[in-house]
């Protein structure tokens, strides 16, 4: 049992399962992974707080409502390949990896990737591959995929990223504008796809070829 086990339980039942979570698999993901380590130890004592927090390359590893949301709504499971867009802290990928069969991972800021690579591989994950790069334009080689978690804010839906959906494949995305957002769950049918507003939220900026420019 580590220092912060009673937050952890706490922020599971009082952010998650209070408001409304169920998956199982994503509560028992929430309650085991330490999300102190995936922040700055000056942060460590807020770490298990409703809120987002700074992480390096001014960016924020996201709430821990909004992680377990996401990943609710792709419907984990053992037999899933999923894709994530913007590895960031590595929470996300971590959650998706102890849910899901294989994660498949992409930052744009090596210095996020790599320290994420570092963290995961200490906490001994053997089902995730991250690589440096625009995730704009997806994963192509490792697609289809079951499903596809962007954890940055998108102008409009990358088209790269729902051509590398399975049918019946699962998108989550916040789209809008670069200080407000809606989540949206996008479910692909065919060649086409159906658009689901979730929420409203807030996320740091997609930047890429299939996003917010430079
Ligand atoms: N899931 C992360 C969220 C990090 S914030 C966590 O909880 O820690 C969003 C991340 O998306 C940032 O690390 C940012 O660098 C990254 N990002 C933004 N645009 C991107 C792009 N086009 N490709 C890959 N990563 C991107």
């Amino acid at each position: 049992m580590d220092q912060f086990f009673d937050a952890r339980q706490r922020m599971v039942q009082d952010q998650l399962i209070g408001r409304g979570i169920k998956d199982q698999k994503v509560l028992d993901a929430m309650r085991n992974i330490k999300r102190h380590l995936f922040v700055d130890k000056k942060y460590w004592d807020r770490a298990y707080d409703d809120t987002p927090l700074s992480i390096p390359c001014s960016q924020t590893i996201s709430q821990p409502y909004m992680v377990g949301l996401m990943t609710e709504l792709i419907h984990p499971d053992e037999g899933k390949k999923v894709l994530e867009i913007g590895t960031g802290s590595g929470y996300q990928t971590a959650i998706l990896a102890e849910t899901c069969h294989k994660v498949y991972s992409v930052e744009r800021h090596a210095e996020l990737a790599g320290q994420a690579r570092q963290l995961l591989d200490e906490l001994d994950y053997k089902n995730i591959e991250i690589k440096i790069d625009d995730g704009t334009l997806g994963w192509e080689e490792k697609g289809l995929f079951d499903a596809i978690i962007v954890t940055a804010a998108a102008p409009e839906i990358p088209e790269q990223l729902v051509k590398q959906l399975m049918s019946h494949g699962k998108l989550v995305i916040p789209v809008g504008t670069q200080y407000r957002q809606n989540l949206e769950l996008v479910l692909k049918r065919g060649e086409s796809y159906i658009e689901k507003i979730i929420c409203g939220c807030i996320f740091v900026p997609l930047i890429g070829r299939g996003g917010w420019a430079e």
